[in-house]
C-alpha cells in the first residue's frame, strides 16, 4: 500500500496562529470568541475545555471576559463597537484577511464600487463587506455581476482568501472586460493555493483520496471538489468515524486536510486506519518517518532544496521542511535585467540562506543573494589582497559611478575608473561584462563598501599589448584595426593596444572632404604601417590599396591619346575645367580647348556636373596629367593668325601665373591642416615640406592637372 499525505494538510498559518494564541491566552483569561474560532468542532470543544466559550453577538459577552476575533475577521462597525464599549479584545484576524479589509476600506472611501468574489454567507466575506458599509457586490459567478457595471465606473475587486482560482479568474476577467477602470486584487491566500495544487497532484495519482475536515469548512469543501475532479473515489471525512465502510481499499491512497483540521485529527485518522485496515501499518510508519524526515529550520541556516516552481515574482523551494520556502526575485540576483524564469527551473537543486522562518506570509523566506554575498565576501577580500582580476556585470548607474555585480557583492566603480577613456554616458555600459580589480574595501557602521576599477585592468592590458606591438612593428606590416575616432584630418584606428593615424589623404584615391565618407567609428579596417616613432608613440597608417589606384587603368592602356570619351565637369578654374575620367582621375580641358572660338569665361560654356565628350590630347603618366579637348571634336584645328597666337601666348602666360597661385594656395591649405594635426599631437608632418608630403595628392593634383600652366 502506498499512502501519500499532503505536506500542506492541516492548519494554515492564520488558523495555527489563532488556535495557539487562544491556547496560551486562555491559561490566565476567560475568553469568548465571536463565532467558532474555526470550522472544526473538535478544536472548538477542546478550547471549551480550556474555558474558551463561543458567543454569537457582542451583547452576549460575559462581563470580565476577553473577546477574541477569529481569523475570518469582522466588519468595521463591530470593531468600532468593541472600541466604543471598551471591550478587551484579542484580534486574531489573519493578516491576509486584514490586508483585504484595508484595501476595501481605502478604495470604498475613495468612491470605488467594491466587488468581492466569494460566498456571501461566509463569515470572512461578511467581515470584508463590513469595511464598505455592506455595499459590496458579492459574486460567485458572472451572473451575479452581469449588468451591474458601468464601463467608466471605478471598481475595486477582491477575493475571499479561500476561493478557487478558476472562479476568481472567471469573475475578475469579466469585470476587466466590462470596465476600463477596474483595480483587481488577487487576494487568494497562497496557503490555499498551495494546498489546492498539492491536493490536485496527489488526487491525480491516487485510487482513493481522503479529505479530512469539517463539512462547514469552506476550504475543505473546495478541496474535496478539486480532488473529485481527478479521483472519483474521493471522500470527505471529519474524523475516522466517517471513514467509508465496506469499500475496496486500493494500493494508492492520498490524504489531505482542510486549513482548520488539527494535526491531531489527521494523526487519529491515520492511527485508526492502521488498526482497521489490513496492511496500513506501513503507512503509520511512513507517517512517522515523514514527520521525522522534516528538518528543523532556523534563521541564518544555509540549506539545500529543490526548486518547485519559478515565476517572475520568485522561486518556491522545497526544503524538506513543513512549509516550502520562497526566494523573492530581489533575493535571487542583484541584476534587475535578469530573467529568473530562464535561470532556474523546477527540479533544480539550489542552496539558500534562511532569512526568516514562519513569517507573516506563512512561508520561509529565503535568499540566494545573501548566500552568494557571504561566500563572495571572502573571495572579494582575497582578490583585494592578491590584486586578482575579477569579472562582473555592470548592473546600474548610481551617483558618481556604476555598480558591478560580482560574487554576490555590489562593487562600486567610480565614473573615473569605469574605463580607460572618458565615458560621457555611463548607461552605455550597463549590461556589459567587465574585468576589474578591487582597489578599496571600506567597512563603515557594519557595512562593507567595495570599490573597483575597470580602468586599472584596461590600462595594464593595453600596456602589455603595446609592449608586444612595438616589439613587432615594421614599415609595411599589415594590421587589422578598429576605427576609434574621426577628425577632419583623418581616422584613428586601434591596431592592438596602440592607436595609429590614417591620414585623410590615405583613406581614398579620390579627393574626400571628411574621413566619414570612407570609414566610421567602430569599423574594422585593414591597414599597413607607413611610418612610426617608438619614442613619441606615433604611427602613420596606410589604408588605400595600390591595386585600387585609378591611374593603373590609365597605365594599362585603357586610355590612349586620341580616344574620345565621356567625362563629367567637376571643377571650373580660370584657365579651364577639370573633368572626371574615372573616379580619382581628372583631366584638364584648357580654356583654349573648350570651344572652337575664343571665350571670355569657362563658365559661359561649361557648368559643374555637365557631361561632355572630349578627346584625349595628352597623357603624362609620370606626372599623372591628362589633357582633354572639346574643341578638337568640333572642327579641325585652324591655324591661328599670328596676332591671335600672340594673344593666346599672352593669355597662357597669365594663366601660368594664376595656376601657380592656385597651387601655392592649396599647398598653404595643406600646411594649415598639417599644423592642426601637429597641434593635436598626432603623427602628422610638422614642416611645410612634410605637409606637402603628408598630403601629396592635394598639392600634386593642382600641379598635375594644369599642364598648360607648366
Ligand atoms: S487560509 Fe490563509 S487567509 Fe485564511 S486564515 Fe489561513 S492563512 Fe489566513
Amino acid at each position: 500500500m502506498n499512502i501519500r499525505l499532503a505536506k500542506t494538510a492541516g492548519f494554515c498559518f492564520g488558523v495555527d496562529r489563532a488556535v495557539k494564541t487562544l491556547e496560551k491566552e486562555s491559561e490566565n483569561k476567560s475568553i469568548s470568541t465571536l463565532g467558532p474560532i474555526i470550522h472544526n468542532e473538535f478544536v472548538v470543544k477542546d478550547l471549551e475545555k480550556r474555558g474558551v466559550s463561543v458567543i454569537d453577538r457582542l451583547d452576549d459577552l460575559a462581563s470580565g471576559n476577553t473577546l477574541a476575533i477569529r481569523a475570518h475577521g469582522v466588519g468595521k462597525s463591530t470593531m468600532d463597537e468593541i472600541e466604543a464599549k471598551g471591550i478587551e479584545c484579542i484580534d486574531l484576524t489573519c493578516p491576509f484577511v486584514k490586508k483585504i479589509h484595508n484595501i476595501v476600506y481605502k478604495y470604498y472611501s475613495d468612491g470605488y464600487k467594491i466587488i468581492i468574489v466569494g460566498n456571501k454567507n461566509h463569515p470572512e466575506v461578511m467581515g470584508i463587506n463590513g469595511w464598505c458599509e455592506n455595499n459590496a457586490i458579492i459574486a460567485l459567478d458572472i451572473s451575479d455581476i452581469s449588468g451591474k457595471i458601468d464601463s467608466g465606473e471605478k471598481i475595486c475587486l477582491v477575493c475571499q482568501t479561500t476561493m478557487d482560482r478558476h472562479t476568481f479568474e472567471s469573475v475578475s476577467g469579466y469585470v476587466t472586460s466590462q470596465s476600463n477602470n477596474a483595480l483587481i486584487y488577487d487576494t487568494i491566500c497562497s496557503a490555499t493555493n498551495e494546498r489546492q495544487t498539492e491536493a490536485a497532484e496527489i488526487a491525480k495519482d491516487s485510487e482513493l483520496m481522503l479529505v479530512i475536515g469539517g463539512g462547514h469548512s469552506s476550504n475543505t469543501v473546495k478541496l474535496t471538489g478539486i480532488c473529485k475532479k481527478y479521483c472519483d473515489n474521493t471522500y470527505q471525512i471529519e474524523n475516522f468515524e466517517d471513514f467509508p465502510q465496506n469499500i475496496y481499499i486500493p494500493k494508492k491512497i492520498g490524504i489531505t486536510a482542510g486549513a482548520s483540521t488539527p494535526a491531531g485529527i489527521i494523526k487519529e485518522v491515520i492511527d485508526k486506519m492502521v488498526e482497521n485496515i489490513n496492511g496500513a501499518e506501513s503507512f503509520a510508519q511512513e507517517f512517522e518517518e515523514y514527520e521525522k524526515s522534516l528538518i528543523t529550520l532556523n534563521t541564518r541556516d544555509v540549506v539545500k532544496g529543490t526548486v518547485m516552481s519559478v515565476s517572475e515574482k520568485g522561486i518556491s523551494v522545497n526544503l524538506g521542511y513543513k512549509s516550502d520556502g520562497f526566494v523573492p526575485v530581489a533575493e535571487v540576483t542583484d541584476d534587475p535585467s535578469a530573467d529568473i524564469t530562464k535561470m532556474y527551473a523546477a527540479g533544480d537543486e539550489v542552496e539558500v540562506f534562511v532569512v526568516r522562518v514562519n513569517d507573516v506570509d506563512g512561508e520561509v523566506t529565503l535568499s540566494m543573494k545573501k548566500l552568494e554575498m557571504m561566500k563572495g565576501a571572502k573571495e572579494i577580500e582575497a582578490a583585494f589582497e592578491s590584486k586578482e582580476i575579477l569579472t562582473g556585470k555592470v548592473i546600474q548607474v548610481v551617483n558618481g559611478g556604476v555598480i558591478v555585480s560580482a560574487k554576490g557583492a555590489r562593487v562600486f566603480v567610480p565614473a573615473s575608473q569605469a574605463s580607460d577613456r572618458y565615458l560621457q554616458d555611463l548607461e552605455a555600459i550597463v549590461g556589459d561584462e567587465v574585468a576589474f580589480r578591487i582597489i578599496d574595501i571600506k567597512k563603515m557602521r557594519g557595512r562593507t563598501k567595495v570599490v573597483g576599477s575597470v580602468k586599472n585592468v584596461l590600462v595594464e592590458q593595453k600596456a602589455a599589448l603595446a609592449e608586444s606591438f612595438w616589439a613587432g612593428i615594421e614599415v609595411g606590416k599589415e594590421y587589422k584595426g578598429v576605427v576609434k575616432s574621426l577628425t577632419k584630418f583623418g581616422a584613428f584606428a586601434d591596431i592592438g593596444g596602440v592607436d595609429g593615424l590614417i591620414h585623410i589623404s590615405q583613406l581614398s584615391w579620390s579627393k574626400i572632404k571628411h574621413p566619414s565618407e570612407v570609414v566610421n567609428v567602430g569599423d574594422e579596417v585593414s591597414v599597413y604601417v607607413l611610418e612610426f616613432d617608438k619614442e613619441t608613440g606615433k604611427v602613420s597608417l596606410g589604408f588605400k590599396k595600390a591595386e585600387d589606384n585609378p591611374w593603373r587603368k590609365v597605365e594599362n592602356e585603357e586610355l590612349k591619346v586620341d580616344d574620345v570619351i565621356d567625362v563629367k565637369i567637376v571643377r571650373i578654374v580660370p584657365f579651364g575645367a577639370f573633368a572626371e575620367i574615372y573616379p580619382g582621375v581628372d583631366g584638364l580641358i584648357h580654356i583654349s580647348q573648350v570651344a572652337d572660338k575664343r571665350i571670355g569665361k569657362v563658365e559661359d560654356e561649361l557648368t559643374v556636373g555637365q557631361h561632355v565628350q572630349a578627346k584625349v590630347v595628352e597623357i603624362d603618366l609620370e606626372k599623372q596629367k591628362i589633357g582633354l579637348s572639346i574643341r578638337a571634336l568640333i572642327a579641325p584645328a585652324k591655324e591661328e593668325a599670328p596676332e591671335a597666337a600672340e594673344e593666346v601666348a599672352a593669355t597662357e602666360a597669365v594663366e601660368e601665373v594664376v595656376a601657380e597661385e592656385v597651387v601655392a594656395e592649396e599647398v598653404v591649405a595643406e600646411e594649415v591642416v598639417a599644423e592642426e594635426v601637429a597641434t593635436e599631437e598626432v603623427a602628422a608632418p610638422e614642416t611645410t615640406e612634410e605637409a606637402v608630403e603628408a598630403a601629396p595628392e592635394a598639392a600634386e593634383e593642382v600641379a598635375k592637372a594644369a599642364p598648360e600652366a607648366e
